[in-house]
């Protein structure tokens, strides 16, 4: 009797270690969170999932400026991460244009090894100040509330030159002279097109974004 029990907890056993080993080699290696993107850089929210809101080079009429960013949709909280091994330029916890929270830029290199800067607005409790070094996949930041849409202003301006418009601000969101994009490249296709620095580039790959003051003489009519 006692021994038919034995065999039966015995096989149980073989059944849920079987399970645990199964579940263990299922697991994905890398968390999800830190999926990286197209050409290996990591996505700033962790996802490959930007919403349809706050496109490059949307015209919005109510203030009558040019969107010079992707606003990527996340909940508050959402983790930012850096895009790749890189250096804090500046981080502000509270900044004009992206309060109640702050903003920063982290440094990053292309293949070529070329500087870009990449811009994060709407964020609250940084974790970096300027001049530190970030890992590639790091959280750097948090998405914080932003009236009803809350979400992750991204920019991408190559070089590490300012923008080129009067004010010389590097955390400039927007364009007010139609046309002009002061040197911000669109994010989403500098993502795609462009590869982080030590990555094997293919090929027939085409050399990266060139930064261009000119907007397509086609802007995307009315926005939000
Ligand atoms: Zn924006």
């Amino acid at each position: 009797m006692s021994r038919v029990m034995g065999s039966s907890i015995a096989r149980r056993l073989v059944a849920l270690t079987t399970l645990v080993l199964i579940a263990t080699i299922a697991a994905p290696t890398v968390a999800s969170a830190h999926s990286t993107a197209a050409n290996g850089w990591y996505w700033p929210t962790g996802t490959s999932s930007t919403g349809t809101g706050g496109g490059w080079l949307q015209y919005r009429r109510w203030n009558r400026s040019t969107h010079l960013a992707k606003d990527i949709r996340a909940r508050v909280g959402t983790p930012v991460y850096a895009l790749a091994d890189g250096y804090v330029y500046a981080a502000y916890k509270s900044l004009s244009g992206y309060r109640p929270g702050g903003a920063m830029i982290v440094v990053y290199q292309d293949a070529q090894g070329r500087p870009v800067k990449a811009l994060y607005g709407h964020i609250r409790n940084i974790k970096y100040r300027r001049a530190q070094r970030v890992k590639a996949g790091a959280v750097i930041a948090y998405i914080a509330p932003c009236g009803g849409f809350a979400h992750l202003h991204f920019g991408i301006h190559p070089g590490l030159a300012k923008p080129n418009d009067p004010r010389r601000n590097p955390f400039m969101g927007h364009s007010y002279v139609r046309g002009r994009t002061y040197g911000w490249v669109d994010p989403l296709g500098f993502l795609s097109t462009a590869y982080p620095w030590g990555s094997v580039v293919p090929t027939e790959s085409a050399p990266t974004l060139v930064p261009t003051d000119t907007a397509p003489a086609t802007m995307p009519p009315g926005g939000l």
